[in-house]
């Protein structure tokens, strides 16, 4: 059965299966075949609403993105304007376009560290995907042509695409995919509550994973490792804040083996955790930084990659001796997407969004942490407008549920019913990322629906004895 309807709308009398022709991302398939897909139409700042006009808080910004809301004209006028200009264009071969060189001038500008040239793609996985690429090609030019192996983290996030999946420190983005390829390593997670051992303090906790970290470079041979890259909050993974002292320790070692550093902001950046860049506010001093999702508000795909100057000659030479740099993406530095990254970047600034963040986030947090009282919550973290409760089976000995009992989903599934969209990451934590022009007042009536959630989840817990559940 096709769907016609001449305003692309479902029509009522089709079931869920009918409509089941798209592929979903992220999706258990088998599930969805009944479930169906929740068809969101429409969205007016932080809300979005679906086809039955039901409206919901979008707890977590669309994915991580939509930090300017959902009906911000002012970029939707950018993106007329540029489409009306000039469509597309690309930067193949000396090419370019305006929107693309001014954009390349503000994140230049807004960089934490010296960048010398910014690359664009048009996704995270993309832009981490390019850091790889410009790593291995970097590496081979000066020569040092086994330096080659990336370094990440157990459940960090940084992609999809075959190298960035393996990157990615989640099992769901390797099983059955043959994944993670040759010369991707992982590392330890920074998350105390989980990894500590018994009585580890976070200074301690932090100096031995150092001693790991050390350690790990010393086995594989200091001369095949190439790079480290890291998110400074994981988001996907959980949204693990890493104790202090954590990126300046690991950098310690990182800098003895001449190991290139990379800060994934695809969440992180253009304010998410109060400060500009993640970097900034976990004192994190990295080589690189790939952004996206924020940079457009999430209006157009468009990601970046910055590039520091000592990188950049060396590409260039390079690039220079074998007659081209092989790469680059038909819509990287789309110049659409690009006009309206750049107008985002003008409201951040214009509205102040980065003092907005920091005079709500304290009530975001406050009301996140009200919720480590709660007897299936185990832990609470965030900062800035990100932050996740932690829902365990048992508070004491921290265990959790088993993956089979399905407690982040039904507390997701509850909280969808309560009009609030959210994730359940990394098993049972239940993720906040809104977007960052949430008033205290929307703040409120999010965590109100939250809890009501929750409330919900602790009774069916009890009633189906799914703390027991093995
Ligand atoms: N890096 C981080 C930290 C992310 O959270 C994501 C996506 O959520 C990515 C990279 C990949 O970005 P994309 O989905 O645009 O490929």
């Amino acid at each position: 059965m096709t769907v016609q309807s001449p305003k692309n709308q479902i029509p009522n009398s089709m079931s869920a299966r009918d409509i089941a022709h798209v592929l979903h991302p992220y999706t258990n398939l088998v599930k969805h075949e009944t479930a169906g897909p929740l068809v969101i139409e429409r969205g007016k700042g932080i809300y979005v609403y679906d086809d039955q006009g039901r409206e919901y808080i979008e707890g977590l910004a669309g994915l991580w993105c939509a930090g300017l809301g959902f009906s911000e004209p002012a970029l939707v006028d950018a993106a007329i304007e540029q489409m009306r200009k000039l469509p597309f264009y690309h930067g193949f071969g000396h090419k370019t376009t305006p929107p693309v060189v001014e954009l390349a001038e503000r994140l230049k500008a807004l960089s934490p560290v010296p960048v010398g040239k910014v690359f664009f793609a048009e996704s995270g996985s993309a832009a981490n995907d390019t850091l790889i690429k410009l790593i291995w090609y970097y590496n081979n030019a000066r020569g040092k042509p086994d330096k080659k192996t990336i370094l990440s983290r157990n459940r960090g996030y940084h992609g999809v695409t075959i190298a960035t999946a393996s990157l990615t420190g989640l099992p769901a983005n390797h099983r059955d995919f043959d994944l993670p390829i040759a010369r991707i390593r992982h590392v330890d997670c920074p998350h105390h509550y989980r990894f500590a051992e018994p009585g580890e303090s976070e200074a301690d906790f932090v100096a031995r994973l150092a001693r790991n970290l050390e350690t790990f470079i010393q086995q594989e041979g200091p001369d095949s490792i190439a790079a480290f890259f890291a998110e400074p909050i994981m988001g996907a993974g959980g949204v693990i804040v890493p104790p202090q002292g954590y990126f300046p320790a690991m950098q310690a070692v990182l800098r003895r083996y001449d190991i290139l550093s990379v800060s994934d902001e695809v969440i992180c950046g253009f304010g998410r955790t109060g400060r500009q860049w993640g970097a900034e506010a976990l004192d994190y001093q990295p080589d690189f930084l790939s952004c996206a999702k924020q940079l457009s508000g999430a209006y157009l795909p468009i990601s970046a990659v910055l590039v520091p100057e000592k990188v950049y000659d060396v590409i260039r030479d390079n690039s220079g001796r074998i007659g081209t740099f092989g790469h680059g993406f038909t819509y990287g530095g789309h110049p659409v997407s690009a006009a309206v990254a750049v107008r985002a970047l003008d409201l951040y600034r214009e509205r102040d969004i980065l003092g907005h963040v920091n005079r709500v986030a304290p009530r975001f947090q406050a009301r996140l942490r009200r919720l480590a009282e709660h007897p299936l919550v185990g832990e609470v973290r965030g900062m800035g407008l990100i932050g996740a409760v932690e829902l365990v089976a048992d508070k004491a000995s921290k265990r959790a549920f088993a993956p089979a009992a399905g407690v982040g989903a039904a507390c997701m599934a509850f909280a969808q019913e309560e009009g609030l969209i959210q994730r359940a990451v990394a098993g049972d934590s239940m993720a906040f990322c809104p977007p960052m022009i949430i008033e205290e007042a929307e703040i409120d009536e999010m965590f109100d629906r939250f809890e009501r959630a929750l409330e919900r989840t602790a009774t069916l817990v009890e009633r189906e004895g799914l703390r027991q559940a093995a």
